[in-house]
């Protein structure tokens, strides 16, 4: 049990009107300094980043895990203590967050910590914690950011907490009530489809996303205050960190190569400056030349049983691990689809591995769901139902998995990389003491050793890197939605196999208080075609052109980062590395210049067309197709064509 859980209650806000004297609640900010991406270019020829001369950040979401903290502080009173494990130069980034106001920092910093991947990570960051609650009292509320820039695993938070007993509420938007009388938070949290009012109780982690505030700017007195400020240099003998589960020793996941995928480059340019309606039309040519128009529509590509998978290895059957895992996400009923993707993709892995390809379904009245499971190709289905289980929580989901899978020890675990599917695989991969490699889009087995390889894309997407799990079982993966097909049905061979779990309210800390989903139609990720505008749309009244050029095509409307900014669109339309990450047919980027950080968000799309007034915009050299001219003078014509052609094919709206 935590320590916190002992200690004497904290009173602090009786009433409306708190008082703002100094008290004893303590909250740690975890940062991360990272590359400024901002500064990050690609090197045209190679398709390569540029690494060199790139300053020096704090991970943008950490600055509004400290705002948050420092709020709480404004209102409460208390202490706020910054914390960081990095190389000796992310003093600055820890300087940067005594300028906003923390009160302390700590810097973690030894030799024998670096090269940690999440699990070691989460280790040295616990102790460290732990080591800190020494000298200060027990924590009360931990905050990190929702995913670094350069990793973007998002899993360390949930490792941290898994490790120190604490609740996490993940993809934290809003703190609505912290009541330090009752030691208890209210919280808002996002996951894909639905918005869920969670209370928590005291102490408690949170990973925030981007929109729960607006980190302040330092104050010159903040500024001045920072660079005399003595800041702790801690090592692995202050924290007490057994060296063989710190740094690369401690890591279970290695990173095999990296190498870069192919990039899509410059596309056909038509020159639309002189005449619109002609750009109009070759647009509309090239669009409804499409695979997607052509025929081959989503859902309608086929997968599974067809292919001829021939295993790499064979499975030693005196190992005590055995099977492929594919975890069936469920909330209330409603299944995520990539977990039908992953039992596509797990069959041919099960193959390949000479091995048996089973479900993971967890939920309450959840038959229905398993029986589907073995429809996609599952062997066995474990279905572990309660009633507690109807709506996802983080302890008791991760509790009956991870007690399952310790008893019957498969070789892979894969599940959706959706944001209750990383939030449940950081927790689970912790508790089962192995690694996880978060958001793969590809997944391979080596032959002869038989380990998988989990590729993923690193630093902005343009270097994908090949992860390893060698000395771990089981060997675990979270998995990018929309990156394999979902495969056909099958006629179902299997068993449902029903286990029950021991679990009552009173040891679940979270209470989900009420929940609404967001329409998913119309959604950036679900839709097959997007079209998005950017600053160059000008104004919101220009941005409805995007509106009408999406609807005419059946697609939903997406937008940057500055169209969002400018309120043209919402924040849930954006793209990219702080928005939605996309993989349309077609994406129909209008007005956006094709910084990084959009590019990041939409790169995995089948085909990329791009509208802009710029001959030199970026987008160009990322796109198939582009026309160069005014957006404004080129969309009402393209919509008309596209109405027209859209009507003569019996799909007209
Ligand atoms: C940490 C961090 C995270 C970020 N996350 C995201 C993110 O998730 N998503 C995102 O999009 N950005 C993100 N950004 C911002 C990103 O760096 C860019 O600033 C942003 O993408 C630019 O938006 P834009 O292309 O609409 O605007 P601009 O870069 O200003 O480009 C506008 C474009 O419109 C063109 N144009 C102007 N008028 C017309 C016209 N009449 N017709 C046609 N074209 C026209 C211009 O030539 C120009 O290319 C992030 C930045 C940081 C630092």
């Amino acid at each position: 049990m935590h320590q916190a859980d002992n200690a004497e209650p904290i009173i602090y806000g009786r009433g409306d009107s708190p008082p703002k004297a100094e008290g004893r609640l303590l909250s740690v900010v975890c940062i991360k300094q990272v590359p400024d991406t901002t500064e990050i270019k690609i090197d045209p020829e190679k398709g390569t980043l540029v690494r060199e001369g790139i300053p020096a950040v704090v991970n943008p979401t950490d600055l509004n895990a400290a705002e948050e903290a420092l709020r709480i502080k404004d209102r409460f009173g208390g202490k706020v203590v910054a914390m960081t494990m990095g190389p000796p130069q992310a003093e600055s980034a820890l300087r940067e967050l005594l300028a906003m106001g923390v009160d302390r920092a700590i810097l973690l910093t030894d030799r024998a910590l670096a090269g940690a991947d999440t699990y070691a990570t989460s280790y040295a960051v616990h102790m460290a914690i732990k080591r800190l609650e020494k000298e200060e009292g027990p924590l009360d509320l931990l905050f990190f950011g929702n995913k670094a820039l350069d990793g973007e695993t998002g899993q360390t938070g949930p490792g941290v907490a898994a490790r120190l007993n604490l609740p996490i509420i993940t993809y934290t938007v809003k703190l609505e009530e912290v009541n330090v009388r009752n030691r208890r938070v209210v919280a808002v949290r996002k996951a894909d489809d639905m918005v869920e009012r969670v209370e928590v109780p005291l102490p408690a982690a949170f990973s925030v996303l981007e929109e729960i505030n607006r980190p302040r700017r330092a104050s010159i007195e903040g500024i001045l205050r920072s660079m005399k400020a003595k800041l702790d240099v801690w090592n692995k003998d202050t924290i007490g960190a057994d060296p063989t589960k710190t740094g690369l020793a401690g890591s279970p996941t290695i990173v095999k190569r990296m190498f870069v995928p192919k990039p899509r480059g410059r596309g056909e340019i038509f020159d639309g400056r002189q005449d619109p309606v002609a750009a109009a039309r070759w647009l509309a040519d090239k669009i409804f030349s499409t695979k997607y128009f052509k025929g081959g529509r989503i859902g309608e590509v086929s997968g599974g049983e067809g292919e001829a998978v021939q295993p790499v290895v064979r499975h030693d059957p005196k190992s005590p691990h055995n099977g492929v895992w594919v975890y069936v996400e469920q909330n209330e009923g409603r299944v995520a689809e990539v977990s039908w993707e992953l039992l596509g993709e797990g069959k041919k892995i099960a193959r390949k591995l000479d091995t048996v390809l089973e479900a993971v379904v967890i939920g309450a009245d959840a038959e229905g769901i398993a029986r589907e499971a073995l429809e996609y190709g599952a062997t066995t289905v474990y279905l572990i139902e309660h009633p507690l289980l109807r709506h996802y929580r983080t302890l008791p989901y991760a509790k009956a998995f991870t007690e399952l899978a310790a008893t019957k020890r498969p070789q892979v675990i894969l599940i959706g990389a959706t944001r209750n599917g990383r939030d449940l695989a950081g927790v689970v991969a912790t508790k089962l003491g192995t690694g996880l490699t978060a958001d793969c889009t590809m997944l391979d087995v080596e032959p002869g050793t038989g380990l998988m390889l989990q590729i993923r894309p690193t630093f902005g997407g343009s270097q994908l890197a090949v992860i390893m799990t060698p000395k771990h079982m089981p060997q675990m993966s979270t998995v990018r939605p929309g990156v394999f097909p979902k495969p056909d049905k099958v006629l179902p061979k299997g068993e449902v196999i029903k286990l029950a779990v021991d679990i009552s309210e009173g040891e679940v800390p979270t209470k989900v208080l009420d929940f609404s989903f967001v329409e998913r139609s119309g959604q950036v990720q679900e839709a097959d075609i997007i079209v998005s505008g950017g600053l160059g749309m000008s104004s919101a009244k220009n941005f409805q052109l995007i509106g009408e050029l999406a609807k005419a095509l059946g697609g939903a409307v997406g937008a940057s980062r500055k169209a969002v900014e400018s309120g043209f669109a919402d924040k849930d339309a954006q793209v990219g590395q702080t928005g939605k990450t996309v993989r349309p047919k077609l994406y129909i980027a209008v007005g956006i210049s094709g910084a990084i950080q959009h590019l990041v968000g939409m790169q995995g799309s089948e085909t990329v067309m791009a509208i802009n007034l710029d001959p030199d915009a970026p987008i160009f050299n990322s796109c198939n197709y582009g026309v160069i001219g005014d957006a404004l003078k080129i969309l009402p014509p393209l919509t008309e064509e596209v109405k027209g052609r859209m009507k003569a094919r019996g799909e007209g709206r």
